[in-house]
């Protein structure tokens, strides 16, 4: 069947979409070791939590109240008053209900953003998304509804002690002028667990400022919840920026629930959109969220329970890598956040997709790192040396998995 542009463009594969599918064939299958997807881990605290929290609700009849009617299009009213109150009261930050609106999962908040901040004007020109930090989440790659939406550089890098490295924006090499809509920029960085320095941002804002456009900052796994950080730097927000948060890292992927903080302007825009293509934004998520908020819970099991979790998680993880590969030319970013660690194999005689085939034929999933490096202005080798694998399954599933990946490794590495 003949397909429009836009059937052309969403109807065909793309890396997010494998990355889903992989995520769920992982998930049926049974001893595959999915080291692949971004699924938040089942934590017990929080699983526990939640059991409890919907038994409550249930009783209270607020569970029921929450799926049987409709929220209006900017998100369920009490939740957005509570959190534009506990913003206001945690950072100080000058907010109000009217500076968040609700969406159905992060993902889709950065569809209708980058579509309206970014592709054909009407005054003719075609506008991109500034990526500053190659590499950067993949879930942006085609979420464009023009093709070529995104320009991103590659960073530079300092190579740090015990095996690690660390990715920098390069600002020397940032282009600014009137063909970028916006400054895009996850912080904790999906796929590399890279956090922006205060320094960074702040430069980032400047710039953004000066050039009238604004600052997307996609707070998935920051501050203050869940707060999947380990780094030392400051949440940030101001009227020019738009920031981006989400239940799903908290533990709750399958309520689909994104949260914008944003200028008044903005939130309109996104409610509007959301008025015509969702009707309104899920209930369930911010129903439950609200509770949290209400038992004082959402920053103390963010604080308490989740970035605690992960963050044995990372060190586990990069202790079990280290121990397996000696290589030098063998490199882990350095974990300050999110969930995954990013691998660079220097001088890998094959590529990552190919890494990437033969751990699957072994029941290992990771995610191969070509997909993570959108609208890199100039071909780079490094973009075929790196992978992403996640920290949040048991101990004992990711040290198998470590070992057959140090194994798949090695033997590339001797193929050279
Ligand atoms: N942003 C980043 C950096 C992510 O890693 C993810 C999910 O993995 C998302 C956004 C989208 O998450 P959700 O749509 O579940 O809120």
């Amino acid at each position: 069947m003949a397909y429009s542009v836009f059937g052309d463009k969403f109807a065909g594969d793309s890396g997010i979409t494998q990355l889903m599918h992989d995520l769920n064939d992982g998930l049926t299958t049974p001893n595959a070791i999915m080291l692949g997807g971004g699924n938040p881990a089942q934590i017990p605290a929080m699983v526990k939590y939640f059991n409890q929290l919907l038994i409550e609700m249930a009783a209270s009849g607020e569970l029921t109240a929450s799926i049987t009617n409709y929220d209006g299009p900017q998100g369920k009213d009490r939740f957005i008053n509570a959190l534009a109150t506990l913003l206001k009261q945690h950072y100080g930050w000058n907010i109000s209900s009217k500076n968040i609106t609700l969406t159905n999962g992060s993902q889709s908040a950065f569809f209708n953003l980058f579509n309206l901040l970014a592709g054909k004007c009407r005054d003719g020109s075609h506008k991109k998304i500034l990526l500053p930090l190659s590499p950067e989440y993949i879930g942006y790659a085609d979420a464009g509804l023009e093709a070529n939406m995104f320009i991103s550089y590659q960073p530079t890098i300092s190579i740090l002690d015990n095996g690690l490295f660390k990715y920098h924006i390069d600002f020397s090499k940032l282009v600014i002028d009137d063909s970028i809509g916006a400054i895009c920029a996850s912080r904790p960085t999906n796929p590399t667990g890279n956090v922006l320095t205060d320094d960074e941002i702040k430069q980032l804002d400047a710039l953004a400022q000066a050039h009238n456009i604004p600052l997307i900052i996609d707070n998935a796994y920051g501050m203050p919840f869940p707060d999947i950080i380990f780094a030392d730097v400051t949440p940030f927000w101001n009227s020019n920026t738009i920031l981006c948060m989400s239940l799903s890292k908290l533990g709750l992927p399958g309520i689909r629930c994104g949260i914008v903080i944003a200028s008044e302007a903005i939130i309109t825009a996104l409610t509007n959109i959301n008025g015509i293509i969702n009707l309104a934004p899920g209930s369930l998520g911010p129903a439950i969220a609200d509770n949290l908020i209400a038992r004082n819970d959402l920053l103390r099991l963010s604080h308490e329970v989740i970035r605690p979790f992960y963050q044995r998680k990372a060190q586990y993880a990069v202790s079990r890598l280290q121990h397996y590969i000696t290589d030098p030319r063998f490199r882990i970013h350095k974990p300050e956040g999110a969930i995954f660690l990013w691998l660079w194999c220097d001088e890998l005689p094959i590529t990552t997709k190919e890494l990437y085939r033969r751990l699957k034929a072994r029941g290992v999933l990771i995610v191969p790192g070509e997909y993570f490096f959108i609208g890199l202005d100039q071909p780079w080798q490094h973009s075929q040396q790196c992978l992403r694998m996640n920290y949040v399954q048991s101990d004992e599933q990711m040290e198998q998995g470590i070992k057959i990946i140090a194994e798949e490794i090695t033997q590339a590495y001797a193929e050279g």
